[in-house]
């Protein structure tokens, strides 16, 4: 029998359906919502990302500001840039768009990002309040992940979740964001240096790879019934593919997310919450 797919797309144009009219409602009250990004460098990949965040921004009402710093800017450049917007009031949100050239420190700039105005969710007071339990702007893609569950109404309470990857910009936050009390899946972090990891992953309900290796989640790795959730990106001769062998997968799994068009569109969609999240705070 073939999996459930948990189309990522469907549930970002529903996200955004609903920003739209948040941000109508806050436009009405005079309240400006705006995004900037900064983007240093020639990587295409990350232009492409960037484009798309504006194109998502502009569908919904929200104002794009759009910083570009050549490949050979100072870190003191990008600080700069950083703190003209965060000056600003127009700029409800932004984002650094990583990785930076490898002469420049990423993890400075997105700590320069006010917390008031962190739309990726990544600064350090906003990982820390999430590790709390404390309301905060969350991380996009696992954020994202979340709101993919809920809409096709998965509950995960007791369930064993399996999260292979453990950066901070995935894999950690997304293992929390499952146990927090109220989510409540008991919840595995897996990686490179985890033995018997198709054993380990075999034990989970709700499997969620987040490792950039095309297609090494096959069968072998996979519970029958259990759900699926690829956020691997890799670009291959083949196009985009995620961390799973969907071909095979997808005929024991429950429920899958495809790539491309699953968790993808929800990172993006989380950035545009994040946004209006900010816009409402700063204005309250
Ligand atoms: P990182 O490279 O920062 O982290 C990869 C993680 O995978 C590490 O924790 C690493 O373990 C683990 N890993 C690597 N090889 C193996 C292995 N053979 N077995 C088990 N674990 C392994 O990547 P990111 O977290 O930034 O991204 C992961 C993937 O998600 C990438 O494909 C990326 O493109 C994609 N991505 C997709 C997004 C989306 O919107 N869909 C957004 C962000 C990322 P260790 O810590 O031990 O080295």
């Amino acid at each position: 029998m073939s999996a459930q797919i948990l189309s990522g797309k469907e549930v970002a144009e529903a996200v955004k359906s609903r920003v739209r009219s948040d941000v109508a409602a806050l436009k009405a009250r005079g309240v400006d919502v705006g995004l900037a990004t900064v983007l240093v460098g020639d990587d295409p990949a990350s232009h492409t990302y960037v484009r798309f965040k504006h194109r998502d921004a502009e569908e919904v009402g929200i104002t794009s500001i759009d910083v570009k710093l050549p490949a050979d800017a100072t870190q003191a450049q990008v600080l700069a840039a950083v703190d003209e917007l965060n000056a600003r009031p127009d700029v409800s949100g932004m984002i650094v768009q990583l990785p930076l050239p490898d002469h420049l420190d990423g993890e400075a700039a997105v700590e320069r990002v006010l917390p008031t105005k962190d739309a990726d969710g990544l600064h350090p007071f906003n990982l820390g309040r999430l590790l709390l339990d404390k309301p905060a702007p969350l991380p996009a893609t696992p954020s994202g992940v979340m709101t993919i569950l809920d809409h096709y109404g998965i509950d995960v309470s007791g369930m064993t979740a399996v999260v292979v990857g453990r950066s901070f910009l995935v894999g950690r936050p997304m293992a929390l964001m499952l146990g927090a009390k109220g989510v409540d899946a008991t919840v595995i972090q897996a990686h490179s240096r985890t033995p018997d990891l198709a054993e380990v992953c075999r034990s989970a309900d709700l499997l969620i790879t987040a490792v950039g290796r095309p297609g090494m989640f096959d069968a072998s790795y996979v519970k029958p019934g259990a759900i699926v959730i690829d956020v691997g990106t890799n670009r291959t001769d083949d196009g985009l593919v995620g961390d799973v062998a969907f071909g095979e997968v997808v005929e024991i799994a429950g429920a899958i997310t495809p790539v491309p068009g699953g968790v993808g569109p929800m990172t993006r969609a989380s950035l545009l919450t994040n946004t209006v999240a900010l816009a409402t705070a700063a204005s309250s």
